[in-house]
């Protein structure tokens, strides 16, 4: 017999009503903010604060952490499956980069966009699900969700009711897009407004290909250019040619995009071709020791793109140089 699903606090952001699969190391778990993910139970222990961990895991750090679930971003996924996993290196390389909320224009983004597939796909008139919104979004709180919702119409995107915010009261009614709701949610879609943020397509799972990733891109560029660069792992079957909608959304949002060309990945190229096509600032990346080997240099012709060469032994000099082309890039657009 199967054993069904056991029903507890998610193990990321507490909410109560999770359901969880156990298998002996990892469980997947069902969480009506988070979505659906699979845990180590070595990653439990971290969160809870039972394992040493360079995060704090406040409040604020667990929505963050269910944010990038809800929305695979920063996050390789469970072999074979398109389910986030939450392990040891995971968290790890999140510490270095930062586990931080989305600033407040991109909650807005988040939070517009939702609202335009859903009433797209439903009736102009959506009632939300607080718990899956707030994970979306990306704010702490169902609390703090309901005011920017009051804000966003405030300043004439929505159409709520009740039309007045109770105060105390986190409840939102029902949400219609105002007309300037959906030319915003349009420039969104078409890439036209783009967050301040990179983007990475990559290889998750390589080690040593992680570690110097996160400690130089996601870690020191990102934090000298004062923006978040993120990275989204492609399912198998993105891997064989089809561009899955949340990486779509992750290129369509982005400023820039950097393309990680040392393993070779399909999916990369896919994602590479994809900016090309929406006209964002498209740079390549490539590890100088692949680059200098003819039996494993990129077979792709991007001698005419933009490629930064990497290397272990001289991060400084890439990152310097990477910092350089990001900023040149951006400055032609603006
Ligand atoms: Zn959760």
């Amino acid at each position: 017999m199967i054993p069904g699903p056991t029903i507890g606090p998610c193990p990321v952001c507490s909410l109560q009503g999770a359901e969880y699969f156990a298998a002996s190391e990892s469980k997947k778990v069902g969480c009506k903010a988070c979505g659906e993910f699979v845990i180590t139970s070595m990653a439990s222990h971290i969160i809870k604060g039972e394992a040493a961990s360079d995060i704090d895991w406040s409040t604020s750090s667990r929505s963050a952490l269910s944010h990038l679930i809800r929305t695979r971003r920063d996050l390789a996924l469970h072999s074979g499956t398109s389910l986030p996993l939450v392990d040891r290196p995971a968290l790890e390389r999140l510490a270095n980069a930062g586990l931080l909320l989305p600033i407040p224009s991109e909650q807005v983004r988040n939070f517009i966009r939702w609202v335009g597939e859903h009433s797209r796909t439903s009736k102009p008139r959506i009632k939300p699900d607080l718990n899956e919104l707030r994970a979306v979004v990306g704010t702490t709180s169902a609390e703090e969700l309901t005011d920017l919702a009051y804000d966003l119409q405030d300043e004439g995107y929505f159409d709520l009711s009740p039309p007045k915010r109770h105060p105390g009261i986190s409840m939102l009614g029902e949400i219609r897009m105002t007309l300037k709701g959906w030319r915003y949610w349009e420039s969104l879609h078409q890439g036209s407004t783009t967050a301040a943020g990179g983007f990475i397509a990559m290889q998750f799972g390589d080690l040593r290909l992680d570690a110097f990733i996160s400690a130089n891109v996601n870690g020191r560029v990102a934090k000298e250019l004062g923006v978040s660069i993120h990275r989204v792992d492609s399912p198998e079957v993105t891997r064989a040619g089809v561009i899955d909608n949340i990486m779509r959304e992750a290129i369509t949002d982005a400023a820039f995009v950097l393309v990680e060309l040392s393993h070779g990945n399909k999916g990369a190229y896919w994602e590479a071709g994809y900016a090309e096509g929406l006209g964002k600032p498209v740079i390549y990346l490539c590890e100088q020791a692949v680059w200098d080997d003819p039996t494993r240099r990129p077979h792709f012709d991007v001698n005419h793109c933009v490629t930064v060469m990497w290397s272990e032994t001289n991060p400084d000099a890439f990152v310097e140089q990477l910092i350089a082309t990001i900023n040149n890039s951006l400055r032609g657009r603006k």
